[in-house]
């Protein structure tokens, strides 16, 4: 097998990047080791029809027209702003937190409890609130979440949530853009990749030998992975899920998501309620309801990564594995697990037409083969 460009993994990352390069008529191949397209992307139809997030609910949001519009290009969405709650002391409050919840606990006027320079993620956190608040929404939430104390984590995992000044429940109230693909995401990441060859099954690391030759290698997968972990592994964070279908039940939650910041309420630290998810004129026709909760772990398994670990040490790995991964010729190592990062669906989008797009400004088809067979 001979393809100018082979792009290891079909979700949006590598999808984005072959998309584009088969737009601007290159030749492509994708394959990707699991049984289905779409990465962490994908969903997955219950057998009452209720489409499940497979690797956990994600709300596609963006203010860029562009990516919109590439978004758009191949299926509708529905208009979906999602809204989220917290069960704090037997009560669903909006999260994130509320301007009324703090004035009504702490009273007016109140102030956060930490001023300076936050080192670390408790420091950030205590930064944006009074402790009161932050224990019963933050601290137990994110020990179960990362499974080590806040301390040890970085500050900048605090930019992922804020305090509101007003009691606004959307979640992204800013973005322009919002929605989910009205036939689910598996179908729109299919469509996305519609007329490339894909070659589901195909695990790059053991088959590469497979593969004559590729003038340029996109690898979307772990880069520890791709360099055979000889630094070292980087960590990660999944969830195990478990499913219960209430039959006789239409709906259960007042929103598609209910976190469980404290301990007293289980290991699980939210509740996803699927139907809110789907185009209310598919849910509405359907009987019954599906429950997820998520517990996070420590998987071994690369097909469970979720969240890179946001701590100095895997970040000191990861920029080891970088260097040598920019020395590399004719290869590029990317996406959140070629660059051990999290990024949201329109983050990853609009990294990937940039990659691609200099990758077209580079080069006509590259001339010189690349040996992907070495490891
Ligand atoms: C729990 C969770 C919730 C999220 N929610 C949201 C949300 O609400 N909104 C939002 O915008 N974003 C959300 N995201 C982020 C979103 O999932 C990512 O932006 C997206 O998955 C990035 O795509 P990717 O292609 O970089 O990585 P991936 O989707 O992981 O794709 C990489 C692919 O490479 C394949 N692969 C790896 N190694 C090999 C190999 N050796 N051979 C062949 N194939 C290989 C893998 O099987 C995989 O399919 C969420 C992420 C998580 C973890």
């Amino acid at each position: 097998m001979k393809v100018d460009y082979l792009i290891v993994g079909a979700g949006l990352t590598g999808s984005v990047i072959a998309r584009s390069l088969a737009d601007a008529g290159r030749d492509v191949l994708i394959v990707d080791r699991r049984a289905h397209f779409g990465g962490n992307v994908h969903d997955h139809a219950h057998e009452s029809g209720i489409r499940i997030h497979t690797y956990g609910p994600h709300y596609f949001r963006t203010s860029s027209d562009r990516i919109w519009a590439f978004a758009t290009r191949f299926a509708p969405f529905f208009r979906y702003e999602a809204s989220l709650k917290s069960l704090v002391d037997g009560e669903l409050e909006n999260w994130p937190i509320a301007a009324s919840y703090i004035r009504r606990r702490i009273g007016e006027g109140w102030k956060p409890e930490f001023i300076g320079r936050p080192g670390n993620f408790e420091e950030a956190a205590l930064s944006l609130m009074p402790r009161a608040i932050y224990e019963k929404f933050i601290k137990e939430y994110n020990e179960k979440q990362w499974g080590v104390p806040n301390a040890t984590l970085a500050a900048s995992l605090c930019t992922r949530f804020d305090v509101r000044l007003d009691d606004e429940p959307r979640l992204k109230p800013d973005c322009k853009h919002q929605g989910i693909p009205a036939l689910g995401y598996a179908h729109w990441m299919q469509k996305m990749v519609e007329g490339i060859p894909v070659l589901l099954n195909f695990d790059f690391l053991k088959r590469r030998k497979e593969i004559k030759s590729a003038r340029m290698l996109i690898f979307t997968g772990p880069i520890d992975e791709f360099f055979g972990y000889d630094l070292g592994k980087l960590v990660y964070r999944g969830q195990r899920r478990q499913h219960t279908y209430l039959p006789d039940t239409q709906i259960v939650q007042p929103c598609g998501q209910v976190n469980n910041p404290s301990h007293l309420g289980g290991p699980h630290i939210r509740t996803l309620e699927w139907k809110h998810m789907m185009d209310p004129q598919y849910a509405g026709r359907i009987r019954g309801t599906v429950l997820t909760t998520e517990v996070p772990y420590s998987p071994e398994n690369p097909a469970d990564y979720e969240y890179p670990f946001p701590d100095e040490k895997n970040a000191t790995l990861y920029k080891a594995y970088r260097q040598r991964a920019d020395g590399l010729r004719r290869t590029l190592v990317c996406g959140r697990l070629g660059e051990y990062r999290y990024y949201d669906m329109d983050q990853a989008i609009g990294r990937a037409m940039m990659l691609a797009e200099k990758m077209l400004d580079r080069t006509k088809p590259p001339d010189e083969p690349n040996d992907i067979r070495r490891p």
